[in-house]
């Protein structure tokens, strides 16, 4: 009877503590909703980590976060290039469907001004919706155009350059040929108009991209501080090692593998500033930190252009060295420390943040996106079974368990021609990392279910308008 009445009590205090504080929910709401960063690298290779196996990099900040994390050894992006890879990780849908394939040249070259279209859910948007702040420091490529820029989906900040950082060519040598002369070329920024911005304003043309990196970092680092008692999503998509490559003064020259060491060691940097910022505001076990790249290294600018490790090929092509990613998930306390082997995508992070940030995914239109918290936070298996590649508009290739079936490919050092294949090829990525053994001959009742799979998953897709003019296959 005491307990019951000592019991009341409280209940009737609470109820009145909580009927005069009208922020009693929010207070809640912030206690259970993490923050959520994604530091997305540019042309970074699935081999050039310390962690995932690169002899020369030194990488010890990426490599601890690898050690405190989940380093994921299967993790794709859902195109070899930048815009559509972006595209995918801003909405959880395959380019085909949100109409910014690379074959919507518009976006690619700052002359002409598509984007995004505004219709598309973004993290952004479905985070604010949760009740986060958001905020884009780095490479948008999703439009530059004022009705395409960050802030006008879903960002309520941004700072960065709004496309590649070697577009707006004003002038000086043609890079290739110079690092070709000599592997220590080093750029000159004032060749490339890049326009640096804070919002909707253009703050500095051309940018010092000697500086581009510290300054993100910069601003990065000022914008947890900033947000440190909301829940927050900070969006960090850099515009290295993409090039002309750039490294700022006390990071030039020291790396034994020159000058694209220099600028991944400098990334490293900044990822360790970051976790240490975290930790000193004693946010780091309240926040998921995802690293990544949104495509494989560039390998035609030789020693300037990075390594896919084993993988085959790289950027601009739909083999694994395009596609695959250096991934690794960090929040400590919550996420089991480990390798995983399970597929997941950049896809994935709009099933996945959705379902961390308590959202609302978008129930009119088709999702390619899932839930990795299984995987995360349980021990489980992904529920990702199957990947696609997609590239310009055209399906490539899919993956299904350790088997990948390639109806089409391109010359594998750039973005070469695209070779229609006379016989599909098959490979056992697990047995064969360097997709180098075509057993299609030898297995023809597998090379029938993928197809299968294709013909399943070409019913399923819904192309954009933008997309309709373009055959899907053949
Ligand atoms: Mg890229």
């Amino acid at each position: 009877m005491r307990l019951n009445l000592r019991f009341s009590f409280f209940a009737l205090l609470q109820l009145v503590w909580v009927s005069l504080s009208p922020c009693y929910c929010e207070v809640l709401a912030q206690d259970t909703k993490p923050n959520i960063i994604v530091i997305f690298c540019d042309d970074l290779g699935w081999g050039d980590l310390g962690c995932f196996g690169n002899p020369v990099i030194r990488t010890p900040n990426i490599d601890r976060m690898a050690s405190e994390g989940q380093k994921w050894t299967q993790f794709y992006v859902a195109a070899p290039v930048c815009t559509p890879s972006r595209a995918a990780l801003m909405t959880g849908r395959y380019p085909i469907r949100n109409g910014m394939t690379s074959a919507k040249r518009a976006v690619l070259f700052p002359d002409s001004g598509g984007g995004l279209p505004p219709e598309e859910i973004t993290l952004a948007e479905m985070l604010k919706d949760a009740g986060y702040t958001t905020g884009i420091v780095g490479k948008w490529h999703l439009g530059h155009l004022p009705e395409y820029l960050p802030t006008a989906q879903g960002f309520d900040s941004y700072f960065g350059i709004p496309y590649s950082n070697d577009m707006d060519k004003t002038g000086g040598p043609g890079y290739m040929a110079e690092v070709r002369k000599d592997t220590s070329y080093y750029p000159q920024f004032e060749h490339y108009n890049v326009p640096l911005m804070r919002n909707t304003e253009i703050i500095e043309r051309p940018a010092d991209q000697n500086t581009l990196t510290k300054r993100y970092t910069e601003e990065a680092i000022r914008f947890i501080e900033d947000n440190a008692k909301q829940p927050f999503f900070l969006y960090l998509p850099h515009s290295m090692p993409h090039i002309p490559l750039f490294a700022s003064a006390n990071f030039r020259g020291r790396s034994p593998r020159g000058l694209y060491g220099d600028v991944v060691e400098e990334l490293d940097a900044s990822v360790g500033a970051i976790l240490d910022t975290l930790r000193d505001l004693k946010l780091d076990s309240k926040t998921l930190v995802v690293f990544s790249s949104d495509n494989g290294p560039w390998l035609s600018f030789e020693t300037h252009g990075g390594s896919a490790g084993p993988l085959r090929a790289g950027k601009g092509t739909t083999f694994e060295g395009g596609m695959r990613v250096p991934t690794i998930f960090w929040w400590p306390g919550k996420i089991l420390p480990s390798t995983k082997q399970d597929l997941g995508s950049t896809l994935d992070f709009m099933a996945t943040f959705c379902a961390i940030a308590g959202g609302e995914l978008p129930e009119n239109r088709k999702l390619d996106s899932y839930d990795l918290s299984d995987v995360l936070f349980r021990d489980l298996e992904s529920p990702r079974q199957e990947m696609f590649y997609w590239t310009n508009a055209q399906l490539h290739a899919v993956r299904r368990g350790p088997w990948k079936l390639h109806l089409k490919m391109r010359e594998a050092v750039n973005y070469g021609k695209e070779v229609e294949l006379a016989k599909p090829e098959l490979y056992n990525l697990e047995h064969d990392i360097s997709e180098k053994y075509n057993l299609a001959d030898k297995l023809p009742e597998s090379v029938e279910l993928m197809l299968k799979l294709v013909d399943e998953h070409l019913l399923d897709i819904d192309p954009h308008e933008d997309m309709l003019a373009i055959p899907l296959r053949k």
